[in-house]
């Protein structure tokens, strides 16, 4: 195979010289301009606390997505997860760095379901965490958390009964109180898992979670 070819474009299959997508996908991203809730990140016109936060607060502070999880970017992460790893994750990280740089002492990857770990080998979630702490100039623990062999994967699940799958799924290793953790996943979908860590690492002690994620999942309907 050769080893260096002018690059098709991931979404289209135009050409795209050395990036992943072409000018022109890459300006039609779903989502990279969306003004979101600050705290779930849900599309919300004028960016104000949505109504699902206002009626029940989640146990993180804060979350800021690069993208919505819809075409390209639902088959780029899968992409990330399966195989391609280098050029979709070089942009998201870039995506995510643009973001405002967050306030914080610590970055954990959210760790991957074990079952998951041993099928693939790597967890995606570290595979951005660690250039992106880079970029933030802030410490990374990239075994920070434990999750638990019992929980199933929540994919395989209705929404409404992730929550209760994922309680008690996290073990927190080394100190984190009195920190900011910043928590860095490539998608959020209901939210329940990034709560049940938040929920777990503010137990021990964490001043505070935000989450950043890749893509949020945009509300049904
Ligand atoms: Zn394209
Ligand atoms: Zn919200």
């Amino acid at each position: 195979m050769p080893l260096v070819l002018p690059q098709q474009c991931f979404a289209c299959g135009a050409p795209s010289g050395s990036d992943v997508l072409c000018r022109a996908c890459f300006t039609d991203l779903p989502g990279a301009d969306e003004s979101r809730c600050p705290v779930c990140a849900i599309a919300q016109p004028r960016g104000e606390i949505c109504g699902a936060c206002l009626r029940d607060r989640p146990s993180f502070d804060a979350t800021l997505a690069a993208l919505d999880y819809a075409f390209p970017v639902d088959r780029m992460v899968q992409a990330l997860k399966y195989g391609h790893r280098l050029a979709a994750s070089r942009l998201f990280v870039d995506l995510m760095a643009a973001l405002p740089v967050p306030e914080a002492d610590l970055v954990l990857p959210m760790p991957l379901h074990p079952s998951r770990l041993r099928a693939r080998g790597f967890n995606q979630a570290a595979e951005l965490a660690r250039p992106l702490a880079r970029r933030w100039g802030l410490p990374v623990r990239l075994d920070g958390i434990a999750r638990d062999v019992d929980t199933r994967p929540q994919v395989d699940l209705p929404w409404k009964e992730r929550a209760a799958n994922v309680r008690g799924a996290f073990r927190v290793s080394g100190r984190v109180d009195g920190l900011r953790v910043v928590v860095v996943d490539d998608v959020m979908t209901t939210g329940a898992t990034l709560a049940e860590l938040a929920r777990t690492l503010k137990a021990v002690g964490a001043a505070s979670v935000e989450n950043r994620i890749v893509a949020r999942t945009p509300a049904p309907g």
